[in-house]
């Protein structure tokens, strides 16, 4: 399988996990009410087996549950983010926020909290690099 199609399949893959999540999850829970019910029935050995599948069940459904839930959530923050960095000309107070539309560099702003008789000003726009593609590079 090439990189390309396992990037496009990755979603249904999720979706196929989470199934199987599902499945254990319900074992599990089947699991733990039959030992209830072996232990109304005196039967200890069975009901402490049985315990003992259940929460193994249990654990590895949200193990892969909370595995899952971070690789989709790292997914969503593929797109790059923009930036723009806004500069006080007069007191040289930077600050950097989310890009909006409309904003162009040289654009001017409200005027500065420091210095009211100036505006502040957009002095650039970048992208944001995702810091474990840096991290990786080194
Ligand atoms: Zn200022």
């Amino acid at each position: 399988m090439t990189q390309n199609t396992q990037q496009q399949s990755s979603n249904k893959f999720s979706t196929y996990l989470m199934f199987i999540v599902l499945i254990v999850l319900g074992l599990a829970v089947v699991a733990l009410f039959s030992a209830v019910y072996a232990y109304m029935l005196d039967n200890t050995m069975l009901a402490g087996f049985l315990i003992i599948i259940g929460t193994f069940a249990l654990v590895i459904s949200c193990v892969v549950f909370y595995q899952t839930k971070r690789t989709a959530a790292s997914l969503k923050i593929e797109a790059p983010k923009v930036m723009t960095f806004i500069e006080c000309k007069n007191c040289g107070t930077k600050t950097t926020r989310d890009f909006q539309r409309g904003d162009y560099v040289f654009k001017e702003l409200a005027t500065c909290p420091k210095c009211p008789e100036h505006k502040q000003m957009i002095t650039g726009a970048y992208k944001e690099i995702k810091e474990k593609e840096k991290t990786f590079a080194v």
